[in-house]
């Protein structure tokens, strides 16, 4: 099904060392021999960095880099060499993703904010960081429409004029797409849930797993923005991919002689297919499902926010610099 950033690379688990949780990085097969090298090369580090490591740094507790700095140096000197050789031919790789699969819970992120607050320009960018889906359900639901299903039927009407599908239906449609084979390590939710009654399925569905939600990445933008970067946007349908005539347009992108835009021009900048605007990228709709935003799924927010787990964005930024922002604040809640 649907997913933006989807990647036909294998995924391989590294053990993240600030926040204990697994997390995929993608690679090739063709690049197996490569991180062995890499890892090889890790040992040789560990073994370097335990040598020179001053002795007060071993009275600390931390597991991760000063109390466990023998112990990492040693475990990453053996670990790296001789996973060095295993990763050469694929064995370890595969035996630890298995491992972390089954012992760790899964990365389960949220990227919260209103319509054209950047969730899904920023969201492309984590699923290429992590290696985990974005689950968009805008772009389900879109898929839903456009193929004619009995959901996408039911949907239309409602989606084209910026309210908001029944509970029920998203709730199935991620019920079910969290449980693909590409979810074992993680997902990122783009929204979703949109209502207080969305978040409470959510963490009760996850509950019976052992699982929670691990981080709600809210990008904060000054409304008054918005209209322009909703009505400005262009979509690439098979990616999701999102482009702007003015922030972020495509590389094909002209304009006739008179400066205006020429809309065959606008294509995808990886497959050159045509984009699109959305039918709800209006002013009018914009402002109802903005209303609907701040009435019912802002308060979703303060249902996250006694798990520290909430953690803001500026998201008025210039996008390189929300990237940034964002990676820093991916790095602070596990
Ligand atoms: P959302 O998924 O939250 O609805 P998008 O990521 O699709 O929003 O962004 C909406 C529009 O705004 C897109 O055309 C995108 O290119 C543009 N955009 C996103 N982030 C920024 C930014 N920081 N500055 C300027 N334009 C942006
Ligand atoms: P989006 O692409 O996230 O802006 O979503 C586009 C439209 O799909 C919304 O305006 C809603 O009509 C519908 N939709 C997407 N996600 C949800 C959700 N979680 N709950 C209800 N409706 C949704």
């Amino acid at each position: 099904m649907f997913q933006r950033g989807q990647n036909s690379a294998t995924t391989f688990l590294k053990r993240c060392c600030s926040t204990g949780v697994a997390v995929p990085v993608q690679h090739s097969t063709a690049s197996r021999k490569q991180l062995g090298a890499a890892a090889a090369a890790a040992g040789a580090a560990g073994l370097a960095a335990w040598a020179v490591s001053p002795p007060h740094r071993l009275e600390r507790s931390s597991h991760c880099a000063d109390g466990g700095t023998l112990i990492s140096a040693g475990v990453a000197a053996v670990v790296g060499g001789f996973g060095g050789y295993y990763l050469g031919t694929g064995k370890t790789a595969d035996k630890t993703q298995t491992k972390y699969e089954t012992y760790w819970p899964r990365k389960i992120m949220m990227v919260f904010g209103a319509p054209g607050a950047g969730k899904g320009t920023q969201g492309v960018k984590i699923v290429e960081e992590l290696g985990i889906p974005q689950l968009s359900t805008g772009d389900m639901l879109r898929e839903a429409v456009a193929a004619g299903t009995d959901v996408g039927k039911r949907a239309k009407e409602v989606m084209a004029s910026g309210g908001l599908v029944s509970d029920e239906i998203v709730v199935g449609i991620i019920a079910d797409r969290i449980k693909a084979d590409d979810c074992k390590s993680g997902f990122i939710l783009d929204g979703f849930p949109r209502t207080l009654a969305q978040a409470k399925t959510l963490d009760d569905m996850l509950a019976k797993k052992g699982e929670v939600v691990s981080l709600v990445m809210a990008f904060d933008v000054d409304p008054r923005v918005l209209e322009e970067r909703i009505c400005g946007r262009w979509m690439d349908k098979t990616s999701g991919r999102s482009y702007h005539v003015k922030y972020a347009p495509p590389k094909s992108m002209k304009l006739d002689k008179d400066g205006k835009l020429l809309t065959e021009s606008m294509k995808d900048d990886v497959t050159g297919a045509l984009l699109y605007q959305r039918a709800d990228d209006t002013a009018a709709a914009l402002k109802k499902r903005l209303d609907g935003y701040n009435t019912q799924t802002v308060p979703i927010l303060d249902h996250y926010l006694p798990n520290g787990i909430v953690q803001h964005v500026d998201g008025g930024k210039p996008l390189d610099q929300v990237w940034v922002e964002v990676q820093t604040k991916m790095g602070r809640v596990s």
